[in-house]
């Protein structure tokens, strides 16, 4: 059921939005900003519970009525959900779903006294979508109100983001995401090594304990100590991009970030905390310059970047480990 009991962090966040609900004074269009898994879905579907519920208390819906019971089902007449949808290349939300939800928030609403639209992944909206949907916050319907997910605040539009109250939602702390994992039964030690990884996105740390997301973690680590070491072959390179070939771009994703991450804690380890602790002792071993380092930050973006495109995931993967190779010092050939 939906409850904000089951939101993890985000207590002065909450506490605003339950205000804001209890008040009547919830915004017309509302941007939920944050990193993706950090609860900002989660924390739009109970305000959307409560914004319907009949008898809601203190900006917390009853989880007894009729309406609550079909917002958690997703069957609510008055709630309606746009998100991206998959493609061959990048998920994304065409003009089209956003024209079926204004023929929906122009109705009366049936149930309740209002309606509630989140549009999940706002900054995939195409411009097609993103113009269309901005007609409608300019001139909203009164009775229906929009909560805008994104992890990319600075990628929507500027008048959209000019006409919707943004919230923000921050990292979740690692002793929060651990605790958490504890009490949903993952082992302490576990929990506390994913809870690191995960990098303030609980969304994150259940992805990695239902993957092989440590294992994602270990290859890009090793990827750079071979790199480092110079025992980067081109036979290793085509075998390791024949492999990754078979991932998916968000697995690539993943690897690029863990990358990235790793990168920053090798440069900055004497000022900052480290996104891997527990990896201290081989990061330490690690020897690149700081000025390679950053050359490979700046690549690591550039193929994210790249990843968004139709571009071939292998042959990516494989130009990606010949750029870090080529930066660290030049290409070894063959053994
Ligand atoms: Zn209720």
């Amino acid at each position: 059921m939906l409850n904000w009991e089951n939101l993890i962090g985000h207590a002065a966040t909450v506490a605003h939005l339950k205000k804001n609900i209890a008040e009547e004074k919830f915004p017309h269009a509302v941007i939920f900003s944050g990193e993706e898994g950090v609860g900002k879905r989660l924390a739009a579907e109970i305000c959307a519970a409560a914004l319907l519920c009949e008898n809601p208390v203190d900006g917390s819906p009853c989880g007894k009525c009729e309406n609550c019971h079909l917002v958690a089902a997703k069957t609510h007449p008055d709630f309606y959900v746009v998100e991206a949808e998959e493609t061959k290349t990048a998920p994304n939300i065409k003009i089209g779903q956003i024209r079926e939800m204004q023929a929906e928030a122009a109705l009366i609403p049936i149930n309740s006294a209002r309606r509630v639209v989140i549009i999940d992944g706002a900054e995939l909206m195409n411009n097609a979508a993103a113009n269309c949907l901005l007609k409608t916050i300019e001139e909203p319907p009164s009775q229906t109100i929009f909560i805008l997910l994104t992890a990319s605040r600075s990628s929507l539009l500027m008048t959209i983001r000019s006409r919707c109250m943004t919230i923000n939602f921050d990292k979740i702390s690692a002793a929060q995401i651990r605790d958490a994992l504890i009490s949903q039964g993952v082992e302490a030690q576990e929990a506390e090594r994913l809870a690191v990884i995960a990098g303030g996105s609980f969304g994150r740390a259940l992805k990695l304990k239902d993957s092989d997301g440590v294992q994602i973690r270990e290859t890009a680590l090793d990827t750079l100590e071979k790199i480092a070491r110079a025992e980067f072959t081109n036979e290793e390179i085509f075998k390791r991009g024949a492999e990754m070939g078979e991932w998916s771009r968000e697995k690539f994703a993943d690897f690029l970030n863990h990358v990235q991450k790793i990168l920053r804690d090798i440069c900055f380890a004497e000022v900052t905390e480290l996104h891997n602790p527990d990896l201290a002792p081989r990061l330490n071993a690690i020897k690149i310059s700081e000025r390679k380092i950053f050359l490979m930050i700046e690549a690591g973006a550039e193929f994210h970047r790249r990843l968004k495109s139709n571009a071939n995931l292998r042959l990516l993967a494989e130009a990606y480990l010949m750029t870090l190779r080529k930066i660290s010092g030049g290409a070894h050939f063959g053994r």
